[in-house]
């Protein structure tokens, strides 16, 4: 088989960058692991920020996100029995979020992605290896139905996450990856229960951090930071609820309303970049090249700014004959990641149990007190929760 762009993995990455290049008649094929059911049914993000929602917005899968998407103005942060609303909106110009979740947006990309001629999608691709992409014959190799396939490419998009082939296949001198594991975890409950609040809700309390989330008015996802050693299964409905309860102020605790859960799962926390992100003829994007701690809501959104980066690189290469824009993509991407990365880590560094030591839980007491205090400090949260710009250079 030939295309013009081989892309490794049908998440998020993939199937916005394929058809963006479609819509622009730029050939694509899409090698996915699992079945789409599969893909479809993960539970992970779901506050998008407005650089994403006009990412989608361009890439015209975004009707049923405009109508059933909820727009959020703010958020609430908790501590030391304070409840401060930061005024996203107010803080930033006018910017706000949209909350959908992931497995919607994934639904909308495929069921675009599959009625499109310009990209065709193998999905439950096997081994799939990428090769030549040093030396100018780019090619994926991969198993299928147990036979051996390839696809000819002129560039390879490896958009298949953290634990995928793409990296793994570049040369060991050439990458440098920067990372840092937390010693702790988010144990997160999803329940169809109405939220706790109209906005997202993030405490920080002596027990440990707890976040108030959602997915749409009926649906709330709800976390709390437990212990690396913990287990699912240690953890019944009604222990979750009880232990939230106990980091929330007393009115908002009070009313939650509680539900069975349908799905319930731990996920570390890790802070991780790869660079640069181009190697010749392949391109990192989304999860593949970074993965951020889940606190600042960035890791979907940073997929979605490298994919804005790559697909306007690959036009002009297209269009245009241009390359200037893809030799300046890893850079121009890794900016805005690292200030991702930075945000996520602070966040998560003053609104997280790190020890059993008072003396911390004082300080970021202090650090949050100040911060709601003054117009800068509520501002650098809201400008960094909402999304820092794309490189308007960029084109
Ligand atoms: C619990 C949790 C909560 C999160 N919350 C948020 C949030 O609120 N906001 C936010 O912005 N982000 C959040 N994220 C992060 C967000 O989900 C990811 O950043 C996003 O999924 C990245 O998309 P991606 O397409 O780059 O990678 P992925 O979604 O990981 O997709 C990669 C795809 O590649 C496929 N694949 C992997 N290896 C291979 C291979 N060898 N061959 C072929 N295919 C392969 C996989 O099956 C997968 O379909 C969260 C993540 C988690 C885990």
């Amino acid at each position: 088989m030939r295309t013009q762009i081989g892309i490794i993995g049908g998440g998020p990455s993939g199937l916005c960058l394929a058809r963006l290049l479609s819509l622009r008649g730029i050939r694509s094929v899409i090698l996915e692991r699992h079945t789409r059911d599969y893909v479809q049914a993960r539970i992970r993000a779901g506050i998008l920020e407005q650089g994403m929602v006009n990412l989608l917005r361009n890439a015209k899968v975004s009707d049923r996100m405009d109508r059933e998407g909820l727009v959020h103005d703010g958020i609430v942060l908790t501590f030391a029995g304070r409840q401060e609303r930061i005024d996203l909106a107010a803080l930033t110009g006018g910017q706000r979020v949209m909350v959908y979740g992931q497995t919607e947006l994934t639904k909308d990309l495929y069921d675009a992605v599959l009625s499109d001629d310009n990209v065709a999608v193998v999905f439950e691709a096997r081994d799939v290896s990428p090769a030549g992409f040093l030396d100018g014959t780019p090619r994926l190799d991969y198993g299928k139905d147990g036979r051996l396939e390839h696809v000819d490419c002129d560039y390879i998009a490896g958009c298949d996450g953290y634990h995928g082939a793409s990296r793994a296949s570049v040369p060991k001198a050439m990458i440098t990856e920067y990372e840092r594991t937390y010693p702790f975890g988010w144990l997160g409950l999803l329940s169809d229960t109405p939220p706790v609040h109209d906005e997202l809700v993030y405490a920080n309390h002596q027990r440990g951090f707890a976040l108030c989330s959602m997915r749409s008015r009926a649906r709330s996802r709800y976390y709390i930071q437990v212990g690396l050693d913990e287990q699912v299964g240690a953890w019944p409905d009604s222990r979750f609820f009880d232990e939230i309860r106990r980091r929330l102020p007393d009115d908002v605790a009070a009313s939650m309303i509680t539900g069975p859960s349908i799905e319930k799962s731990i996920a570390p926390l890790r802070s991780f970049v790869a660079e640069p992100m181009r190697f010749g003829r392949l391109f990192l994007v989304g999860d593949a090249a970074h993965i951020v701690p889940p606190t600042g809501a960035k890791g979907l959104n940073l997929a979605a700014s490298d994919v804005h980066y790559l697909s306007t690189a690959l036009v002009a290469f297209y269009g245009e004959r241009r390359t200037d824009l893809l030799d300046r993509y890893s850079a121009t991407a890794l900016r805005r990641i690292w200030a991702a990365v930075r945000f996520s880590w602070w966040f998560t560094s003053i609104s997280h149990k790190f020890n059993d030591d008072p003396i911390e839980h004082k300080i970021q007491l202090a650090e949050l007190d100040y911060l709601m205090s003054s117009t800068a400090g509520r501002t650098t949260i809201a400008e960094n929760y909402v999304g820092l710009p794309f490189e308007p250079t960029f084109a």
